[in-house]
């Protein structure tokens, strides 16, 4: 009796499932933080903007008894560092750059275009109201105020705010180790003979680790022989949070994946999902690591990989994965297929339609042994198990293929 398949929504529980996030910390620089994740709240050292500035260039002016017309002489200049900051006199104007500290008794900034000059003075042709172009000190917020929340990926906006601040460094958590071996006799580096391929999921694989956060391992290459898979799978699991296997997992006669993870003492959680590509997957533990056994066909290996072991990877580095696929498109194309199994596919856009959503054209005709439909592709999208046809205009769920960074809790 085959395995049952286990549906798309339970196959990721019972990956994440295997994840304990990693508890270990470390001090980093901002220009290393990209990418890492906090591992406590960052709170502002000071309020901001530190004191009272000018958001124009232009001329900072009191209200009381100011009038159209009325003429103001300028009595100085003030520019972004100024140090030295005058008071300002009753019925003067100090001509101030943007980001200038104002003068005492500022209460309003005039615009440059709003005023005309002559002769060291300036000529109102509007009252501004009170407190116009003032940037006050605190306003933008207090001292205390979160500028970056535990579990939060650090993107380029928190370093920058980080840095305004004055924020050097931060407690990020430790990158999780993930190990990635391929399998199988065939797969060769210089294709001696008939027979052999390269090996296309190692190099894969290990560059889609390190895009989710984490510290790839390259565990190499070993053959179809259950005996050295089981002892090396032994040894990556004390070394590796994650073990990420591809290929010798579906049930043909050279499968030696499974009885070698069971041989080295491995628990399996879950085999097999209602996925195409992507059917013969494994979720399991060894000893203190997580266990994730991806397919050997290639582009069932990133399927897999983006549906479970990067949502596993994001839980590792300590933050939340995003759903998959999330995004709306509308088809471009039409399809009947055999309902069963959830299907994800290689899809190009075709522009937008008028309500500006993508038009999504469907590529690699269901292929799984092969990435080149990856070549042209945008994106993945997905439909669901009972699904049997598509047709033009209907709405689609995918993926964009930006690097997993950018998605966020
Ligand atoms: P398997 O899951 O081991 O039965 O492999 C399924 C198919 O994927 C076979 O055609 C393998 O030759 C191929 N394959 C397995 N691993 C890799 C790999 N690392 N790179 C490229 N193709 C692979
Ligand atoms: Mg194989």
């Amino acid at each position: 009796m085959p395995t049952p398949l286990i549906d798309g929504a339970a196959a990721l529980e019972a990956a994440l499932d295997q994840i304990s996030p990693v508890t270990a910390v470390c001090d980093v620089a901002l220009a290393q933080a990209t990418g890492r994740v906090a591992a406590r709240d960052v709170a502002a050292p000071t309020a901001m903007p530190f004191f009272t500035n000018s958001a124009v260039d232009g001329f900072a002016i009191r209200l009381a008894g100011a009038a159209v017309s009325q003429r103001l002489p300028v009595v100085a200049t003030l520019a972004a560092d100024a140090a030295a900051v005058p008071d300002l006199p009753e019925g003067k104007a100090i001509r101030v750059f943007t980001g200038a500290p104002l003068p005492e008794g500022t209460e309003a900034v005039v615009p440059l275009e709003d005023v005309r000059e002559s002769d060291h003075a300036i000529l109102l042709e509007t009252l501004p109201e009170a407190g116009a172009n003032m940037r006050r000190a605190g306003s933008d917020q207090p001292q205390g105020a979160i500028l970056l929340s535990r579990s939060r990926r650090i993107l380029a906006h928190h370093i920058g705010l980080l840095a305004a601040n004055g924020v050097r460094q931060v407690r990020v958590f430790a990158r999780p180790r993930v190990a990635v071996l391929s399998t199988g006799d065939e797969l060769t580096a210089d294709l001696l003979r008939a027979g052999q391929i390269y090996d296309a999921n190692r190099p894969m694989l290990l560059s889609m680790v390190q895009a989710a956060g984490a510290e790839a391992l390259d565990a190499g290459v070993l053959p179809d022989a259950p005996g050295p898979l089981a002892t090396r799978l032994g040894e990556l699991a004390r070394t590796a949070d994650l073990v990420l296997t591809s290929g010798g997992v579906s049930m043909g006669g050279r499968d030696p994946l499974r009885p070698a993870f069971l041989a080295a003492g491995g628990t399996i959680a879950a085999w097999r999902v209602a996925l195409k590509p992507g059917k013969p997957i494994v979720f399991g533990r060894l000893g203190p690591a997580a266990f994730t056994g991806l397919p050997g066909n290639p582009l069932a290996a990133f399927v897999g990989f983006q549906l479970f072991a990067a949502a596993q990877i994001t839980r590792l580095c300590g933050t939340e994965p995003a759903p998959f696929a999330a995004f709306r498109g509308r088809a471009a194309f039409s399809w009947r297929r055999r309902p069963g199994r959830q299907e994800v596919f290689p899809v190009r856009c075709l522009g937008t339609d008028e309500t500006g959503l993508p038009l999504l054209q469907r590529l690699g005709n269901g292929v799984s042994a092969t990435l080149f439909p990856l070549a042209g592709a945008d994106g993945l999208a997905i439909v669901a198990a009972d699904c049997a046809d598509v047709s033009p205009g209907q709405m689609l769920r995918w993926q964009p293929l930006f690097d997993g960074m950018t998605h966020d809790a």
